[in-house]
């Protein structure tokens, strides 16, 4: 599942490919971009940065443009050895002997700088769980202006609120810190939600370096499956929640 973990992974493995360096060739197969030319715009510039920020990934170049991608559940990053073949490339950027690729999308678009600070699926996002030092502070803020109705699985989703938790992840974190994903923010402490997040940085950040993230599902995508904490005295249960109704999965016994 494209998570923050899964960004940041790949920022970690572009980042020495092209921080620093001025591609050896930028072209964008799909022929979305057959007017856009981002070879002839990108010609010459350096990378400068390789950003992940919660669920976006921002290559910048040198005077002020950024490539912003966000692969929501279809897109992926990779960087492979050149030569090798790949199908469904959006952006592929070469530089020596390693090949950067963006495939299927779905988010992928040349802007400038300052529109990356305007705009608000960037400018608006939250603190990162995964950034170096987490704003605890900015976090229970966001949390606590919004609605206390609302199930704290799906508070956790809101990238306002803190960036970089999907579905996967909000799962996780609350059987790994016995939360129920659906009793009201409201009801759910200060240290009871700090205790979510303490719960799934470190999980997050060690999928961040290795792209290992699915050894880390305890409950995610095992409905009727015994809890591992419980045992046969319980099952796994699965609900939708939120948006698309995207799957909620919890233990009813050890989750409360
Ligand atoms: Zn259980």
């Amino acid at each position: 599942m494209p998570e923050g973990d899964t960004i940041h992974y790949a920022a970690n493995r572009i980042r020495p490919v092209l921080e620093g360096h001025v591609p050896d060739e930028v072209a964008t197969p799909h022929r979305r971009f057959e007017r856009d030319r981002w070879p002839e715009r990108l010609a010459g510039r350096a990378v400068t940065a390789v950003d992940a920020r919660g669920k976006h990934l921002l290559l910048r170049f040198e005077d002020g443009l950024t490539i912003h991608s966000h692969l929501r559940m279809t897109g992926a990053w990779r960087v492979i050895a050149g030569g090798a073949r790949a199908s469904r490339v959006w952006l592929r950027i070469r530089r020596g002997d390693r090949v950067v690729l963006q495939l299927n999308g779905p988010v992928l678009e040349l802007m400038t700088d300052s529109r990356t600070r305007l705009d608000q699926r960037i400018a608006g996002l939250g603190p990162d769980i995964l950034a170096p030092e987490f704003d605890e502070a900015t976090f229970l803020r966001r949390l606590r202006g919004d609605d206390p109705a609302r199930p704290i699985g799906d508070a956790l989703l809101d990238q306002r609120t803190i960036a970089g938790i999907g579905n996967l992840w909000k799962a996780e974190g609350c059987f790994a810190a016995g939360i129920d994903p659906w009793r009201p923010a409201g009801r759910v402490s200060d240290e009871e939600v700090l205790a979510i997040v303490a719960e799934t940085r470190p999980r997050m950040q060690q999928s961040a370096l290795d792209g290992k993230q699915k050894r880390f599902q305890q409950v995610y995508g095992r409905a009727g499956l015994h809890c591992p904490r419980c045992g046969p005295e319980s099952t796994i249960r699965v609900r939708g929640q939120w948006e698309a109704n995207r799957p909620t999965y919890w233990c009813p016994r050890c989750q409360s």
